[in-house]
């Protein structure tokens, strides 16, 4: 029987943290110098846990200080890549180098502008940010997660919240995030349609406050493509993909290059689903839109001859994974240990 997760988060803390484990990691790194894997990291929010009180903390990936620390460990052990040239090997244009590592940014969150830019920049490191191209300029348009999370953890006053898909306890803080989490999975199950008929139920009673833009402006997402960061689509309303129609999914898909070429000049054939969520249909009509590289949550590094480009893994950062745990999943060494990662 598998850890349940606590056991395992405790564990990776501890063991990840320890000396031991750097050295091994590192053994595992001076091991690999082959060129046949790419590596994608997947970031959401680079943020202080109190700065957006408003806005769901469990995407903040890591904190300013975090990201700066684990940029600098890429540099010395890893070659991070622009999705240009990722493009390029995946065509069999060109080969990447040794260690490749794709750093992306799910969300275009207003904190990549804010904290991550200037880390990046600093260090001349390129990066892929997924836009979502209804979102920029739009501070009325936000997530449905972060709408929950405000209404629930911020505004709710009961004991108990009635919804479509039953009766939750909210009485306290605990309780509330408990609600919260079992919302997000129930909720992913839905048709797009009824998630957000749920969601808006749930909200209706939240409280008018003034809006703060959670995601990047048009502004600002030009100047970051200026300097070393690709712009690329994530769906124009950020639905899930596996929820809606095929002819729905192609809409979407080409909307959102559309929006994004002509707002910004950026045309890369490239997507990262929404929430990782997709199916055959799903890739089928991307690819029909133009799209020649397809981004997912599965975990894992990719070898570039046998991957499919439009299912390409990644690993996704979180707050709370230690630095070393990240790049000893950056290794094909850690393929047996999936289960433990996960
Ligand atoms: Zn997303």
């Amino acid at each position: 029987m598998n850890p349940s997760p606590p056991f395992k988060k405790r564990l990776l803390r501890s063991v990840g943290d320890s000396f031991a484990f750097h050295n091994f990691a590192r053994a595992v790194e001076i091991a690999d110098r082959g060129r046949k894997y790419l590596r994608v990291l997947t970031y959401h929010r680079i943020d202080w846990l109190d700065r957006r009180i408003d806005l769901d903390p469990s995407l903040i990936s890591a904190t300013p200080d975090q990201f700066a620390r684990q940029l600098d460990w890429l540099m010395q052990y890893f070659s991070v890549v622009s999705l240009e040239a990722v493009l390029d090997s995946m065509r069999g244009e060109t080969s990447l180098p040794a260690r490749a590592v794709l750093i992306t940014f799910d969300d275009a969150y207003e904190d990549f502008y804010l904290h991550a830019f200037d880390i990046l920049r600093d260090r001349g490191l390129p990066a892929s940010l997924f836009v979502p191209t209804a979102y920029p300029d739009q501070p009325d348009r936000r997530f449905w997660w972060d709408r929950l999370y405000e209404t629930l953890l911020c505004d709710h006053a009961g004991s108990h919240l009635e919804t479509k898909l039953g009766s939750f306890d909210v009485s306290n803080e605990i309780s509330r995030g408990q609600t919260l989490r079992e919302l997000k999975q129930s909720l992913k199950q839905l048709p797009w349609t009824e998630l957000n008929d749920v969601v808006d139920s749930i909200c209706m009673q939240s409280k008018a406050k003034p809006l703060v833009p959670a995601v990047m402006s048009w502004d600002q997402l030009n100047e970051v493509s200026d300097q070393h960061v690709t712009l690329v689509p994530h769906t124009h309303t950020h639905p899930l993909l596996d929820r809606i129609s095929p002819s729905e999914v192609r809409n979407e898909v080409e909307l959102s290059m559309q929006m994004l070429k002509q707002k910004t000049g950026c045309s890369l054939p490239a997507i990262a689903y929404p929430s990782g969520q997709y199916s055959r249909q799903v890739v089928e009509q991307s690819r029909k839109a133009g799209c020649e590289l397809g981004f997912t949550t599965n975990r894992g590094i990719n070898r570039i001859t046998h991957c499919d480009p439009m299912q390409l893994c990644r690993i996704n950062v979180g707050r709370e994974t230690p630095d070393n745990v990240i790049r000893f999943q950056l290794n094909p060494a850690s393929r047996p240990m999936q289960w433990l990662l996960r």
